[in-house]
């Protein structure tokens, strides 16, 4: 069902409604007697007869097909016949189950000679057969027309075609995957090409097609293909894109759709879906399974099933896992799939045997900007002589799909001012319009905020150089990554155990940054929240569980019991223990800003380095401070 879904011209939903109103329309019109609110009873034929010859009937119609017939009783005479008052303009009439057609007919004649009888004898061609089917299958037919709507509703009514059809009631538990058969789609389809920077992602998934094509040059070497894949990173960066690109790459069946397809509101459909899609694939194997935003049906499990729980959401989980568990590890199904959430999503997922690849997808630095902005400036008739290093200078924190709209956006301000073609100056409009509109929702940044996040993770940067037993700096960067604004990679030690020491000079390279900020730009931001966050966990944990603070030493208030309301220390302890926090961090903060005023001008380099080139490496920050004059921790434990 991929690209021949064409819509059928058939039936339309609405036409059915309508038609269906008008049947009960007609039924409730028709139903009713055509005489209103008459008197009507039901008498047996010798009663008929006599009212026939006492004269008391006006009309009769007669239905020959069911043998019934309808009396309608004169006016005046209605009370006698009915034996209570009745209005002569009310109308009455009796209902009739006679016999024979014959004996009726010769009644009726020999009554009308008698003139007992002077009204008409209408014969009805009866059509209450189909009245009375109708009355009986009407409603129910209504509540199927309604439960199909319902349906529709609910599984996106996308399509106009015939019930049952691809996206009927009857293919719930379907699997609603896109495929894309093996050479389908040339024309129209995504290479590596269109991928601009992200080499890292573009390597390892470019592997992953590799694995497809060329299995035995793996499997000869006792190598096993990954099961999986996740691409992981923030919107807009291409996850969805490199999918495609595998998709229009690889020479196999690709089958895509997006976690929340999955998601239905009617019980195990998700997992029978789940099923369904890995029949389908099996069959088609080799081949690749792309599923996008993952995090709909990959969200931890509740940890305490029953309470606010989405049952059928996890049982759909549970059925992937156990499905990516059944297809052996050879048998030709890579599973790739695509979320900006993989902190949320279920530990099982990502254990080994499943999604143990992780693909990061971040956003573009700024050579990959401009790797970027080239790919969308093809099909853009551009000014000559348009600078678009100058374009990615101007654009930090934008993610892959910002520069695509940039892109756009340019071309429309031209258009909009009749130029012949799209100019420096329409690109700077778009840039800002976007920052504009995106500020608040994303991590685009502005010039200045640009120039604080610097400032703040030279700080980091500097502070961790010039103490003894930070962990040494590997990288700092600039570029939005996660919540962090910023970021400066250290290299972790192993180590089982940590010093007080070590332990005090992390906390104060952490509080570098707001040190940073403070000494150098005079107010402080929100860009340290995170830093907060870590130094006071980690003072908390040092002085009430590992004893290290003057003031309460060797002491562990540490309680393992996961529910316990009650501290294990007193009023007044608690009381110390957020002094000597605070004591611990005002301490470190105040000599982290000692280094920083130390290191002024370092620092300055360090910031102005980190506006141009948004990543700088150690080897950097080495050339502005000089080789640290420490060993590292590795070697001096050797010594
Ligand atoms: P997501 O990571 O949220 O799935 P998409 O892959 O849907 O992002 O990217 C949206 C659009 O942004 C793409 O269609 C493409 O036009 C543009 N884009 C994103 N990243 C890149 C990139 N690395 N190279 C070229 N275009 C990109
Ligand atoms: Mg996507
Ligand atoms: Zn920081």
């Amino acid at each position: 069902m991929s690209s021949n879904n064409k819509k059928k011209p058939g039936l339309s939903l609405t036409w059915l409604y309508v038609g269906v109103a008008l049947v009960l329309g007609y039924l409730f019109v028709n139903s009713g007697d055509s005489l209103g609110g008459a008197a009507s009873k039901t008498a047996n034929y010798t009663e008929f007869k006599k009212y026939v010859q006492q004269g008391y009937v006006q009309d009769i119609e007669v239905n020959p097909k069911e043998r019934t017939l309808r009396a309608v009783i004169k006016g005046d005479k209605a009370g006698e016949v009915f034996k209570q008052r009745i209005d002569p303009k009310q109308g009455a009439y009796v209902e009739v189950q006679y016999g024979s057609d014959e004996k009726l007919q010769d009644f009726l004649d020999a009554e009308q000679e008698k003139k007992h009888f002077t009204g008409n004898v209408e014969y009805k061609q009866s059509d209450s057969t189909l009245t009375s089917i109708l009355w009986n299958f009407g409603p129910l037919l209504f509540i199927i027309v309604f439960w199909i709507f319902i349906m529709r509703r609910m599984s996106g009514g996308n399509s106009g075609g015939s019930i049952g059809g691809p996206m009927g009631i009857f293919n719930v538990g379907k699997s609603r995957a896109t495929l894309v058969e093996k050479g389908e789609g040339k024309d129209t389809k995504v290479t590596f090409k269109d991928v601009a920077g992200q080499e890292g992602a573009k390597q390892e998934v470019q592997e992953i097609v590799e694995f497809l094509k060329n299995p035995k040059k793996y499997t000869d070497l006792g190598g096993k293909i990954p099961k999986g894949a996740l691409l992981v990173g923030p919107p807009g960066t291409g996850k969805t894109l490199l999918a495609k690109a595998v998709a229009g790459e690889a020479d196999v069946p690709f089958f895509s759709l997006s976690g929340s397809d999955f998601v239905e509101m009617f019980v195990g459909v998700g997992a029978s879906r789940v099923r369904d899609l890995f029949r389908q694939a099996k069959e088609k194997s080799p081949c690749i399974v792309f599923i996008d935003e993952i995090d709909a049906v990959g969200r931890a499990r509740g940890k305490n099933p029953g309470i606010g729980g989405n049952d059928e959401r996890e049982s759909t989980l549970n059925q992937l896992l156990t499905e990516m568990d059944g297809f052996g590890t050879n048998s030709g199904i890579i599973m790739l799939a695509a979320t900006n959430r993989a902190d949320i999503l279920d530990k099982a997922l990502l254990r080994a045997g499943r999604f143990d690849r992780q693909i990061h997808v971040d956003l573009p630095d700024l050579n990959e900007r401009k790797a970027i902005f080239e790919v969308h400036l093809r099909p853009l008739k551009i000014d000559e002589t348009l600078d678009v290093d100058l374009l990615a200078r101007q654009t930090p924190g934008f993610s892959g799909a910002d520069i695509a709209n940039v892109c756009n956006e340019a071309a429309l301000i031209a258009a909009r001012h009749d130029k012949t073609c799209v100019t420096k100056d329409d690109f700077l409009s778009a840039v800002d319009r976007i920052i504009g509109g995106l500020e608040k929702k994303t991590k685009v940044m502005t010039a200045g905020e640009k120039r604080t996040i610097a400032l703040h993770e030279a700080g980091h940067a500097t502070v961790s150089w010039n103490l003894q037993h930070a962990n040494p700096l590997v990288k700092v960067t600039i570029v939005p990554r996660g919540q962090a604004l910023g970021a400066a990679w250290y290299m972790p030690e192993e180590r089982q155990i940590t010093t007080k020491e070590q332990m005090l000079d992390e906390m104060c390279a952490t509080l570098g940054g707001r040190a940073a900020e403070e000494l150098f730009t005079g107010h402080i931001s929100s860009g340290a929240l995170n830093d907060l966050e870590r130094v006071t966990k980690q003072a908390y944990s040092m002085i009430a569980y590992l004893g290290m603070s003057e003031a309460l030493p060797n002491l562990c208030y540490y309680d393992n019991q996961e529910y316990n309301f009650q501290r294990p220390y007193s009023e007044e302890t608690a009381r110390l223990i957020d002094k000597e926090v605070q004591r611990m961090i005002a301490e470190q903060y105040q000599r982290a800003k000692t280094i920083l005023l130390d290191k002024q001008e370092g620092h300055a380099q360090l910031t102005q380095l980190l506006v141009d080139r948004e990543v700088i490496l150690a080897e950097d920050v080495e050339g502005i401070f000089g080789k640290r004059p420490w060993a590292s921790r590795s070697e001096e434990l050797m010594g």
